[in-house]
């Protein structure tokens, strides 16, 4: 055998070389591994001043720029300026992230501020926690008080809890049914306090906040309002509980980021409602994302409802879905029921008629 000197007999000794340079490299590993944990606490130690003073921003690219250069002044070789300051950007990006999960700790959404499931008490209605799943129906819109009062009926008869509809309607086109307004409230309330239900309804406008909150139990935000930061903060701001859709391509951090706008903002009875996200898949109009609702009961105390309907976007696939999404934990289950879905306003293709309904809640079993 040839050692790298290309002697004959110096194999062994060449070798016990290679392993003493390793255990030099690895000895030089620890020290960097402890230098780097000095300079982890030191940047904590800075991210905690900062805090303290207020401030919520931690990357600061001007400070990261006077670094890499004196980085660069100190490095002697072999490795290049490139090199070296490569090495570097990963540690500042690991010491962001550490400052991050510092703030995230600090949610107000999140367990680790808050490490009991909350419970959300509204009316007769508990939500959450080790409460049964709560069964949240009614026609996609608020279109009479026949078609409302025909659904309350049916949605109490068959132990549903809150009842819903929407008097504003956010449409894909500006020509489409918008909804009865400030007199779809006024039904609303009115067929719900018939049967003893809730009242929930979504409000898409900042200036629609109080009138919505006069008469509705629960303000919904819809999943094309869920990034609208004006809404959330002025939701935050009442005190009635609100549930908060998805966004259609939000990730669970924008949503959960989302809610703590509404607890930031000392309204803290928020229900987190997972409503399917837009996926390249043609066969449902979204796909439910069913790791969301794991993911985000196990990240946050708040309780999580599923929307199958808008999920779905078809009958066929309610049922299963429902099942399933209790399954996973959720602690209700959202879907459209109405009297001639085929005539409805809006979403015509998934409101379950009546006797869908009745099979639908007989088969969830709640
Ligand atoms: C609705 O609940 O009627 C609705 C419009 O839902 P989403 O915001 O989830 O589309
Ligand atoms: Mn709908």
């Amino acid at each position: 055998m040839t050692d790298l000197n290309g002697g004959k007999g110096t194999t062994q000794h060449t070798e016990s070389t290679l392993e003493e340079l390793r255990q030099q490299v690895d000895q030089l590993n620890n020290q960097l591994v402890e230098l780097l944990s000095r300079r982890g606490e030191l940047v904590a130690q800075i991210g905690r001043l900062k805090s303290s003073e207020g401030g919520t921003k931690f990357y600061d690219p001007k400070r990261e720029e006077d670094q890499l250069r004196l980085v660069r002044q100190a490095n002697k070789g072999p490795f290049t300026d490139a090199a070296v300051s490569a090495i570097f950007k990963e540690i500042f990006k690991a010491s962001l992230d550490l400052e991050e999960t510092r703030e995230q700790r600090k949610l107000l959404v999140s367990r680790k501020k808050h490490p009991e499931d909350t419970v959300l008490t509204i009316g007769d209605v508990r939500i959450g926690g080790p409460e049964a799943p709560v069964l949240i129906a009614g026609p996609c819109a608020i279109e009479s008080e026949k078609q409302m009062d025909s659904a309350a009926q049916l949605v109490a008869e068959l132990g549903g809890k809150i009842l819903r509809g929407g008097a504003y309607k956010p449409r894909t086109s500006p020509y489409g049914f918008q909804g009865m307004g400030v007199e779809g409230l006024k039904l609303g309330r009115q067929v719900a306090d018939r049967y003893g239900l809730q009242f929930m309804t979504e409000v898409m406008d900042t200036r629609d906040v109080e009138v919505v909150s006069e008469y509705a139990d629960i303000l919904q935000i819809g999943a094309r309002n869920m990034h609208n930061f004006s809404l959330l903060r002025e939701v935050g701001a009442v005190r009635k509980p609100a549930l908060l859709k998805r966004g259609l391509s939000a990730t669970m951090e924008e949503w959960l980021y989302a809610a703590e706008y509404i607890l930031s903002g000392g309204n803290e009875d928020v229900i987190m409602c997972e409503r399917g996200i837009r996926t390249f898949e043609k066969w449902t109009r979204n796909t439910l994302d069913l790791s969301a609702v794991a993911l985000v009961k196990q990240e946050s105390h708040l309780p999580v409802v599923v929307d199958v309907t808008h999920a779905a976007g078809r009958r066929d696939l309610l049922l299963p879905l429902a099942k399933a999404a209790l399954a996973v934990g959720a602690d209700g289950i959202h879907v459209e029921v109405h009297p001639q879905p085929a005539t409805a306003m809006s979403d015509n293709e998934q409101q379950l008629d009546f006797a869908e309904f009745r099979e639908f809640v007989t088969g969830l079993n709640l």
